[in-house]
């Protein structure tokens, strides 16, 4: 009997597999920590055999922990840190380079040619995404113009490239598959978000030939086969991290968005069928393609925010841990007039200023530690709800619900607080492993482990609804101070 899903959520520090039964509760979870490689200042590499080595022990410690038989497993879906990427030799399947991560700043020059070359618009027309060193494609460049002999390898069709669904998938298939899904691409630079298709003016423009991509299959579809011991496992389902959690968080309807509260928050929103431009710095992305029909999301996020926690923890040492700074902010009934701005590396949506530096403002003699830890958690909903009224003017929608996940959405005043100050309704479910979920969920759409959409909303259910108890009147008065906080935080460096 197929019992299990298991999810493998490799991301920017570890790998985790995840086994989720038919009513999608977590039955068993482990986590693998890998090296990361800073070969010079703002540059970030990681081994992509210590990224598959630890997937697969992550995988290996979940089966013999948990007693689960490889025969009970009906597939796997396989979901990512997005943009970092590995180029390959095809004849020997090992790399020619390191993974460039996302973080990595180390083609800021490229980026900086392009868009003195006058290219911006014309990227942002095809791929939704700004002109940035995150994205894979001017990593991959770098990789062919700089490693030794790759020029030629790429000229002759001899490597390959993939973001790290495709490096796993190629090697848990031992190089059968070379297949990659439309949220992983889309954040490549390369694919064209509007024909979903390698765009053939961008190759030509980063230099990449075509014959090194992988081929672009549904997040729901069959990608390869994983044996483990004698048993056949189909891989069902592929999604980049941010996408596979707004899927899991079951945001399917246009204006359905989530939040992820980690060390910087991702937002979301699902836009529906049709890609939105953002005129406010938002990116635009594929949220997923399912039986052939693309759904649009806008995205923006937050550089700073669980972030700022560890620093009143670790710089400041006004608390012990993150948990204690909701116990801070509920000892106090406001902030007593302090705000935080904490722009420690710049401000992103909407302001994208980075030579703006973190700030406190409206210190009087009576503000005490409790005032700056609560006027901390209060920057991150004020951060988020800019990065919401951004999507709510590009989409010309009005969030009404905000679903939540990530660390720092185990915080009640903080999901109290996002509510009371954006007026949206803040959801908070059940299984809080949303991005393992949603590509648990794509899987088993495929195999019929789960049988619809309209199943899958059954699933995770709700753990708490945080409801606005503010008025408009209270809400516009806050943004304001907020916004004056913010103007004096900016243009500083
Ligand atoms: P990431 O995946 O980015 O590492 P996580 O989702 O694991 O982040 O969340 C960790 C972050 O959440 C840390 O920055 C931490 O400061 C913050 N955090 C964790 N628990 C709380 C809490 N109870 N209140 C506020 N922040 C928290």
């Amino acid at each position: 009997m197929k019992k299990y899903i298991i999810a493998l959520d490799q991301g920017t520090t570890s790998s985790r597999a995840i086994a989720f039964d038919k009513k999608a509760n977590i039955v068993g979870m482990r986590n693998c920590e890998f090296k990361q490689y800073y070969p010079q200042p703002g540059w970030v590499e990681h081994d992509p055999f210590d990224i598959l080595n630890s997937q697969l022990k992550a995988l290996e410690m979940l089966l013999e922990d948990y007693s689960i038989n490889p025969s009970e497993i009906d597939s796997i879906g396989i979901t990512n840190q997005r943009e970092t990427v590995v180029v390959w030799n095809k004849e020997t399947g090992k790399p020619v380079h390191n993974a460039i991560v996302w973080q990595c700043r180390r083609t800021a020059d490229i980026c900086e040619q392009l868009k003195k070359d006058g290219h911006e618009k014309m990227i942002k027309e095809k791929t939704g995404l700004v002109i940035d060193a995150y994205f894979s494609g001017t990593k991959i460049k770098w990789i062919l113009d700089n490693v030794m002999g790759c020029r030629q390898l790429a000229d002759t069709g001899r490597l390959l490239v993939g973001t790290i669904d495709t490096w796993l998938i190629y090697q848990f298939t031992n190089g059968k598959s070379h297949v990659t899904d439309p949220t992983n691409a889309s954040r490549t630079m390369l694919y064209n978000i509007n024909t979903n298709k390698w765009d053939e003016q961008l190759l030509k423009l980063f230099d990449i030939p075509k014959s090194l991509l992988p081929k672009v299959i549904n997040n729901s579809a069959f990608a390869g086969t994983m044996t483990i011991e004698q048993y056949d496992i189909p891989i069902c389902g592929i999604a980049g991290d941010q996408q596979a959690a707004l899927f899991g968080q079951n945001c399917l309807l246009p204006g359905e968005a989530k939040n992820t509260y980690g060390t910087g928050c991702f937002i979301l929103v699902n836009v529906g069928y049709e890609p939105i431009q953002s005129a406010n710095g938002l990116l635009t992305t594929i949220a997923w393609k399912l039986n052939d029909k693309t759904t649009y999301a806008l995205e923006g996020s937050v550089f700073n925010a669980g972030s700022s926690i560890q620093w009143l923890r670790d710089e400041l040492q006004l608390i012990k841990s993150a948990d204690e700074s909701e116990t801070c902010a509920q000892a106090v009934v406001d902030t007593n007039d302090v705000y935080v701005v904490p722009a420690f590396t710049g401000l992103g949506t909407p302001y994208w200023d980075m030579y703006a530096r973190g700030t406190i403002v409206g210190l009087t003699r009576g503000a005490n530690r409790n005032h700056i830890v609560r006027a901390t958690l209060e920057s991150i909903a004020y951060q988020s709800m800019d990065v919401m009224e951004c999507m709510e003017k590009d989409a010309n929608i009005i969030i009404k619900q905000l679903r939540v996940d990530g660390g720092a959405s185990a915080n009640n005043f903080l999901m109290q607080y996002q509510a009371d100050v954006t007026g949206a309704k803040v959801i908070r479910p059940r299984i809080s492993e949303t991005t393992a979920l949603g590509v648990a969920f794509f899987a088993g759409l495929y195999t019929g482990f789960f049988s619809g959409l309209d199943e899958l909303k059954e699933l995770n259910k709700i753990d708490k609804i945080f409801t606005c108890r503010t008025n408009e009147k209270y809400r516009e008065n806050k943004k304001k101070k907020w916004h004056k906080a913010v103007e004096k935080s900016k243009d500083w460096v």
